[in-house]
């Protein structure tokens, strides 16, 4: 893994806090794809966009 700051993969969302404990230290995850990795709570999840809401 290379800090290049190239386009991320299709469908990646960056999250700024961990959704389950809110800390901010996340770090991207191998398996499976786009997964991000918690390092206060371990909890591993993904981030995913539905869609737009209508207004
Ligand atoms: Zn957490």
């Amino acid at each position: 893994m290379s800090a290049d700051g190239g386009a991320a993969p299709e469908g990646r969302m960056v999250p700024f806090y961990c959704p389950y404990c809110g800390d901010e230290e996340l770090v991207p995850e191998a398996e499976p794809a786009g997964a991000w990795k918690c390092t206060a709570c371990l909890r591993v999840f993904t981030v995913r966009l539905v869609g737009l809401a209508s207004g």
